[in-house]
């Protein structure tokens, strides 16, 4: 349990980035295997525009999958590019053999219709989740891509240890990317789930129930100490700048005094999300191989 860290009576924290490179290091490991048998995991990231951000994520996915040998590829568009174009790049990819994920970065400029982008993406290479056939997969509990921040999540917990079945879990925020598919994933793993949102009456009265707590609302400080159970597991997907530090949504201080478990940020969910894209990533190349036979 290396990826644990606790001081006298303040909660144990996860790190993210310990489990995270130990995954990537078995999944080097499978790599290596896979190539040895001729399959090549292949991954395509598509970025348009300059938003500093996304281009410093698509760095880091483009870094992970060099490090555990899968073979990637980044278009880096201009902001001006048209949605014809990125779709025709997107059907160019989808037939492409040596492609297993494809990724388009979000978000896109304005001019660009984001569901038509997601919607044009080959469900059998849609490796973020995002797409409607592997969303709806997910909600039946069938084998699909699911998506990576809260598929993170998932593995966060369950390689700590931390049992989810029978708890009461909490998810605040419910956006498609986090908060939906985590509340999902939760229900999945046979949790008792309640989502909140911007509209949810009494927040705190809510949060104060979780065994399980989700922080994912981009809002540095929204969980405090106050909100939280004792003993309660809490996970913080939130990721915000203040005065050029990275934080969380929950305040870390007060929330560690009472929590059980608490993942930090930075060094928490975010190595996972990447970590995950690289498995979706190797597993359809698996399911590729397969299907060839
Ligand atoms: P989002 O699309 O902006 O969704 C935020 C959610 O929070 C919405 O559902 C919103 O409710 C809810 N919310 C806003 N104010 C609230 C309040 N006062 N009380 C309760 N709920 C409130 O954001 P997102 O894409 O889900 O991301 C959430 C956070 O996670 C961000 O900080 C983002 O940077 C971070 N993130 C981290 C990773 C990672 O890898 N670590 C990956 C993705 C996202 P409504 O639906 O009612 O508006």
């Amino acid at each position: 349990m290396e990826h644990l860290e606790t001081t006298k009576n303040h909660a144990i924290v996860i790190s993210g980035k310990e489990i995270a490179a130990a995954m990537r290091e078995e999944f080097k490991r499978e790599v290596e295997r896979l190539r040895a048998e001729g399959i090549v995991p292949g991954l395509a990231v598509i970025l348009v525009g300059d938003d500093p951000a996304s281009h410093s994520y698509v760095k880091g996915k483009e870094k992970g999958a060099n490090e555990v040998g899968i073979y990637s590829v980044v278009h880096r568009l201009p902001a001006e590019t048209s949605q014809e174009e990125l779709l025709a790049m997107i059907r160019t990819l989808n037939e492409d053999p040596a492609i297993h994920g494809i990724l388009v970065q979000l978000p896109l400029p304005k001019h660009i219709d984001e569901e038509a982008v997601i919607f044009a993406i080959d469900p059998d290479k849609d490796v973020d989740g995002f797409h409607p056939i592997n969303v709806g997969k997910m909600q039946i509990g069938t084998e699909c891509f699911l998506p990576c921040t809260p598929h993170g999540v998932i593995h966060m917990l369950k390689r700590t240890g931390i049992s989810i079945e029978g708890t009461h879990a909490v998810v605040v925020g419910r956006s498609n990317i986090v908060g939906k598919p985590m509340a999902q994933l939760l229900l999945n793993e046979n949790a008792t789930v309640t989502v909140c949102h911007s509209r949810t009456r009494d927040l705190s009265a809510i949060t104060k129930q979780a065994d399980l707590l989700i922080a994912a609302v981009g809002r540095p400080g929204i969980i405090t100490k106050d909100m939280v159970k004792p003993g309660a597991v809490v996970i913080d997907v939130g990721v915000n700048r203040v005065d050029g530090k990275l934080v969380g949504d929950c305040d870390f201080a007060g929330v560690q005094e009472v929590a059980s478990y608490i993942t930090p940020v930075p060094g928490g969910v975010g190595p996972m999300t990447i970590t995950m894209l690289l498995y979706n990533t190797i597993e359809s190349a698996k399911r590729w191989a397969k299907k060839r036979g």
